[in-house]
């Protein structure tokens, strides 16, 4: 059991040795979405590029408020405007800009107009409903980093500052292969005894969409070594990195490791993980790989927990973009036994009145992927830890996962 490495140490060290891959590419800014900004944008105007009113309503002097004004301009958004003659208030509209002269907007609930002139009834303050130039992004502020993963309101702030295009990293193209000779695709008829259908290409290929990764499907490959030796080199020859699942624990038919061995080296195996322990990484020539376990839940267990950050390490992502935010609710399920490898149950977090809590998948084995696409989280339970209900667990959303 002690050879088995702690979650965090094994991610250090991936992490340690990933070296970005990506190239910085322009694209349209409409694509953009989901890909890794490749420059530090800086805005070249300051947004709202005036003062503008936030109310429908009369633009005016506070200290001219206490008695009737004649409205000497109307103005809309999208309009022209006058400075405001001393003594008068103008009409306004939501977005418009606020004329010179005029240091408040009084909203037209507040307001009387009447032949011509406007009285205000509510009271006033200095500065209300006057959005300020620049009060969203200054002229010259930083407004977006290199590093950041667009996301679709990244979107419209690079477009408020005048942006259509962007430098985004060109997406890494990522080979997915998968042993097993048992496998069958799904859509190539019924399954004979002790076959089962290749689910975990299609969960990799959506993880690996969901980053905005390029797929370089490699399909089934058989549990033989020469088989996997010459799938392990065609893949890292066409792509940035290479996962594979299945074939890494320490069954005679599990051929990757030796033959990653074989043509590069591997890095680390096994991990203090469950689901998922028999992970590996390694290179594969240059080129990094991961063997991810068989077991559809350990696949999309290890893939968001390992590979993710390791994927988007290698894309140009910010450090803050590895490490999904964790919060910490009720478990409304117990963990009798402490476990010596830091397990990720599935779990359904929800509030049904008093608060989050999280309640238990109640099959947690590693091949039961229905535990997944019925649960709404991870929660984390460290080595050597019990939880009795009511206790606070750490969870992972899965919305931020994938
Ligand atoms: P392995 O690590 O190769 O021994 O596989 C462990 C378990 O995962 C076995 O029950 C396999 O049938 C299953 N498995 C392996 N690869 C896949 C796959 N691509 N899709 C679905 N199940 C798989
Ligand atoms: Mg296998």
């Amino acid at each position: 059991m002690s050879s088995l490495l702690p979650v965090a140490e094994a991610l250090g060290r991936i992490l340690a040795g990933a070296r970005s891959a990506a190239q910085v590419v322009e694209r349209p800014l409409i694509d953009a979405l989901g890909l890794v900004l490749g420059e530090n944008v800086v805005s070249p105007v300051a947004v709202p590029g005036e003062d503008n009113s936030a109310m429908d309503g009369y633009a005016l002097r506070a200290a001219d408020a206490g008695s009737p004004m004649p409205v000497s301009q109307r103005i809309t958004a999208g309009g022209g405007m006058a400075p405001l003659a001393p003594g008068t208030a103008a009409r306004i509209f939501t977005g418009a800009p606020v004329p010179p002269g005029a240091d408040i907007v009084v909203m037209q609930e507040a307001c009387r107009e009447e032949g011509g002139r406007v009285s205000v009834v509510g009271p006033v303050a200095a500065g209300q409903n006057i959005r300020p130039r620049g009060q969203d992004i200054a002229e010259g502020a930083p407004v977006l980093s290199r590093g950041r993963i667009l996301r679709p309101q990244d979107l419209g702030l690079l477009a408020s500052v005048g942006r259509d295009t962007v430098q985004v990293y060109r997406p890494l193209r990522v080979a997915v292969l998968a042993t097993g000779d048992e496998l069958v695709e799904p859509g190539r008829g019924a399954l004979q005894p002790g076959q089962g259908y290749n689910s975990n290409r299609f969960t990799l290929a959506g993880l690996l969409r969901a980053l905005r990764l390029e797929l370089v499907d490699g399909g089934i490959v058989a549990d033989d070594a020469q088989a996997t030796a010459a799938a392990l080199q065609g893949a890292a020859a066409g792509a940035d990195c290479v996962i594979t699942s299945g074939g890494v624990s320490v069954g005679e038919e599990d051929h990757v490791r030796a033959q990653v061995q074989r043509l590069g080296r591997l890095d680390l195996w096994k991990l203090a993980i469950k689901p998922g322990k028999p992970l590996a990484f390694g290179h594969i020539g240059d080129t990094p790989f991961i063997g991810l376990p068989g077991n559809p839940t350990s696949v999309f267990v290890t893939f968001c927990l390992i590979a993710r950050p390791f994927l988007l390490r290698l894309q140009g992502a910010a450090d803050e973009e590895l490490a999904p935010p964790g919060l910490t609710v009720r478990a409304a399920f117990a963990v009798e036994r402490p476990g010596t490898r830091q397990e990720y149950l599935r779990v359904t977090v929800a509030d049904n009145g008093d608060g989050p809590e999280a309640r238990l998948f109640p099959n947690q084995s590693s091949g039961v992927l229905s535990s997944v696409s019925y649960s709404n989280a991870l929660a984390v339970i460290p080595p050597g830890t019990t939880v009795a209900p009511g206790d606070g667990v750490d969870v992972l959303l899965l919305d931020t996962l994938c």
